[in-house]
């Protein structure tokens, strides 16, 4: 990975022109000069030049940055403030260790024996009906009572694994998915959707057991150790010779581009290749020209959310867009301000909470501007970030992957147990 001191070129190029603030979500909540990329890198400037140190203070500016990329596209001198700000996160650690928060978090994600006893306790908390008492008890709880519904929102299991009967001859490639830490381990509905929409469309996929958390949100904290770490395992669990590495979630699929850049030698080589095959699911559906149904159909408004880590980290917008609106009887509602950041941002959310609320407020009044019955996007943070926002208006509203609507269009057709797989609202 590289250093700070590698980015100092870039820093210097900073004309300060300021066409940053017009796209920094952080600097449009707060104001403030030192939220903005500008601002940061006259920072790291004095950094550089010696003549200011990491300091506990420089660590709360450096943590005021989505990493969403959005300051990339105004900024006329190229500069990608979010590979800088994490470089100097990585520096700052050195000196002054990483955040308590942020530090918990990782160690939560980085242990699959700790993702495995948590995929244990929530499901002792929705069979026992524990998810349904805090469900009724939320409302009453002010600001903890919409915590709870974030966190029983995220539980919800739109999509339960039903064996669907192909309808294309089987696919003659190797295909890996990758489903991430909360596909495996907190809420299996978006990959459950994943593998019944390949097996339907007669690809054949294969899930590695005991693949670990992407990493991306120790990438973001600048704990560069564990991300390696988790990157190193996941590599070795895939073959060499697969023809696609699959991935849904944003935020995963944009870890495989970080990964080569992690090593040296053959994992280098490896990690590139397998950069080189990865591919989101909405932009693989397209390749291989997917089913759709033409004799049911999904009668709702739906409008779509871009992920940061999907549509500017990966280049893939249109795809998922283009899937929602081939689905028969789905109404697809452009909103305003469709790439803006939805305020969740990883670890963003727990370290600044009243910024991610007032960014995710934001994007919830532009989703219920359009007057949408449900909301689409792909990625399970980002579907956090909705809810929170949705959460603080009092509004609630099924988000859902683009797959996982065409996998209900599937169940609907070979007239499964519909119920069974209608959301269930806690
Ligand atoms: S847009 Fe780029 S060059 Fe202009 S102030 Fe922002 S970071 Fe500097
Ligand atoms: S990456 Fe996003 S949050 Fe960070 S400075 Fe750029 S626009 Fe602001």
């Amino acid at each position: 990975m590289k250093k700070l001191e590698d980015y100092s070129e870039d820093i210097y190029k900073c004309t300060k022109c300021g066409f940053c603030q017009a796209a920094c979500p952080v600097f449009q909540e707060t104001g403030l000069e030192t939220a903005v990329s500008r601002g940061k890198f006259t920072l790291l400037h004095g950094i550089l030049s010696g003549k200011v140190d990491f300091s506990e203070k420089i660590a709360k500016y450096l943590d005021m940055c989505l990493g969403c990329k959005a300051c990339y596209d105004f900024c006329p001198s190229g500069i990608s403030a979010e590979e800088i700000i994490t470089a100097a996160r990585a520096e700052n650690n050195k000196i002054n260790g990483i955040n308590f928060l942020k530090k918990f978090i990782i160690w939560c994600f980085k242990s699959n024996i700790r993702l495995k006893a948590l995929k244990t306790a929530l499901t002792v908390y929705k069979k026992t009906g524990l998810i349904h008492l805090t469900g009724k008890i939320a409302g009453i709880l002010g600001r903890w009572g919409n915590l709870i519904k974030i966190f029983n929102l995220q539980l919800n299991q739109n999509i339960e694994y039903t064996k669907l009967s192909a309808v294309k001859e089987k696919k003659e490639m190797k295909v890996v998915y990758f489903p991430g830490c909360i596909g495996n381990y907190v809420n299996i509905s978006a990959k459950n959707a994943v593998i019944m929409v390949l097996e339907k469309n007669g690809v054949e996929v294969y899930i590695p057991d005991n693949f670990s958390c992407c990493g991306i949100s120790s990438r973001s904290a600048g704990d560069f150790d564990t991300f390696k770490k988790l990157a190193e395992k996941n590599i070795s669990l895939i073959p060499d010779d697969i023809d696609y590495l699959l991935t849904d979630c944003a935020s995963c699929g944009s870890a495989w581009e970080f990964y080569p850049d992690l090593f040296e030698g053959e994992l280098k080589n490896k990690a590139f290749r397998l950069y080189e095959k990865a591919v989101n699911i909405n932009k693989f559906l397209e390749t291989i020209d997917v089913y759709i149904p033409e004799n049911v159909e999904l009668k709702q408004v739906v409008t779509y959310h871009d992920p940061c880590h999907l549509a500017r980290f990966q280049h893939v917008s249109e795809e998922p867009r283009s899937l929602l609106r081939k689905i028969p009887g789905l109404v697809y509602r452009e909103m305003h301000g469709a790439d803006k950041c939805c305020g969740a941002a990883g670890t963003f959310c727990v370290v600044k909470p009243g910024i991610s609320q007032a960014i995710s407020a934001s994007k919830a009044k532009n989703i219920l501007d359009t007057d949408a019955d449900l909301v689409s996007t792909s990625c399970s943070a980002c579907k956090i970030g909705i809810s929170q926002g949705l959460a603080g208006m009092n509004a609630e509203k099924q988000i859902l992957s683009p797959v996982e609507l065409l996998a209900k269009l599937y169940i609907l057709e070979e007239n499964i147990d519909f119920a069974k797989n209608e959301l269930k609202r806690n």
